[in-house]
């Protein structure tokens, strides 16, 4: 490998979205500044069209919201972020309902929501604070070498880094783990998101809406000025048509599929589209590798669990790293990651499963599964013991 200049770290994390970032301040605080840290990103945050800080909102659990209270994070992403006091499920055509009411599990909220531009200002600002984290960007990584002590990246810019640990957060279309050899599994949900902020005449007062009609799911999150942030799942085949559509013709054809509960829609920001698959690596560590965040699994937004499940993964890393450090162990050694592996393999199964079966369950017409699910709504609305399990994973009450 030919380079300029070689730059030694004890971790090289290639992402900085909002997995690699958080990882980058989970690692330095939980380590009271003792590791050196590279974040390579190939995007830089002032540019627009950022692949992980653009015009999305998204819901943090309760649970999140905890894991970045602990890492000094949530003070200042709580001023721009709207809470989730009430959350509606519902059918469309058909009689199911259920609600949960954050007061009944002794909350104020259920969970919070942030926009991801703002939680990316954030994190860089925190970044650039930090003496032991260097954020090398805009960069993307090249080559990967790899032998028994150390790993390599070589940079576009032409120089090169070399840590004991490499970790991937780069995303569903992970560079390090093409280059690493490193397969996926993954399975087209043939739906795409269309997503929108979007005003209403009567306010939200914190409810966040998941309705499920018959060409896909539709949540509506509250959000900041009185918005509401809009996923839209639909076949691709309505794409080009959803997007063709004027702003009159959206909003009419949105309060058709989702109805008058927030009243007349008024008015929609600009709609971005994304296509949904879950996809998961095949092995989430490797020798002197660890896989983290959409890079490891990316999931169907339908439950709102993808960064959620991101952050566990973040957290159980730093502290595995951490706790093999303050042991003399080697930080990206087999040890440290296997304990790794072992830690996140039931909650990613666990996540997963429960995503992929709402998907799965609320895309069938086929009228036994139609009537088992709004009894199922139902019987979640009636029963704590049906509620319980689904509502403690959404609020993020899960043991890592
Ligand atoms: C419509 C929608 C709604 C969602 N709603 C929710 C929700 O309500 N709750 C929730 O928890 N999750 C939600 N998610 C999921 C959540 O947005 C993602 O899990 C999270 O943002 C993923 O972050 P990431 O950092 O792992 O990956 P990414 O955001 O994909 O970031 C990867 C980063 O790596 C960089 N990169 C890629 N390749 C290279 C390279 N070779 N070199 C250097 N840098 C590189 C990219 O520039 C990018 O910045 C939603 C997702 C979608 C699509």
């Amino acid at each position: 490998m030919r380079s300029n200049k070689v730059n030694q770290y004890d971790v090289v994390i290639v992402g900085g979205a909002m997995t690699g970032a958080s990882l980058a301040l989970a690692l330095d605080r939980l380590s009271l500044g003792t590791l050196r840290i590279a974040v390579v990103e190939a995007v830089s945050p002032a540019q627009s069209g950022h692949p992980g800080y653009d015009a999305r909102s998204i819901a943090l659990s309760l649970g999140s919201v905890k894991l970045m209270s602990q890492l000094g994070l949530w003070s200042a992403l709580v001023s721009e972020a709207t809470a989730i006091s009430r959350i509606h499920v519902s059918d469309r055509g058909h009689a199911g309902l259920a609600r949960i009411a954050a007061h009944e599990y002794g909350t104020q909220a259920l969970g919070y929501v942030i926009e991801l531009a703002h939680a990316g200002a954030v994190f860089h600002e925190q970044m650039a604070q930090s003496d032991q984290i260097d954020l090398i960007c805009p960069a993307h990584i090249t080559a990967i070498e790899r032998n028994s002590d150390r790993v390599t990246l070589q940079l576009s810019t032409g120089d090169s880094c070399q840590a004991r640990l490499l970790v991937a957060a780069d995303g569903g279309a992970s560079t390090c783990c093409s280059l690493l050899g490193m397969t996926s599994r993954e399975t087209d949900f043939g739906q795409v998101a269309v997503i929108a902020n979007v005003s209403s005449a009567l306010p939200h007062q914190g409810e966040a809406f998941e309705r499920f009609t018959p060409s896909g799911p539709l949540a509506l999150l509250p959000m900041s000025q009185g918005r509401s942030s809009l996923v839209w799942c639909l076949p691709p085949e309505q794409q080009q048509d959803v997007l063709g559509w004027s702003d009159e013709e959206f909003l009419a054809n949105l309060q058709s599929a989702f109805g008058w509960r927030l009243g007349k829609l008024t008015k929609t920001g600009q709609r971005y589209v994304y296509p949904l698959s879950l996809r998961q690596a095949e092995r989430r560590i490797s020798h002197r590798v660890a896989v983290v965040g959409n890079a490891a699994q990316t999931l169907h937004p339908i439950a709102g669990q993808g960064f959620n499940l991101g952050l566990r993964d973040v957290m159980t890393l730093a502290e595995e790293v951490i706790a093999g450090a303050q042991q003399g162990q080697d930080i990206g050694g087999a040890a440290v990651l296997s304990r790794f592996r072992q830690r996140r393999d039931p909650d990613q199964q666990a996540t997963i499963q429960m995503t992929t079966g709402l998907v799965t369950m609320f895309a069938n017409e086929h009228w036994p599964m139609v009537v088992g699910r709004n009894a199922g709504l139902m019987a979640m609305h009636a029963m704590e013991t049906l509620k319980s399990p689904l509502v403690k994973r959404a609020m993020g009450q899960v043991d890592r």
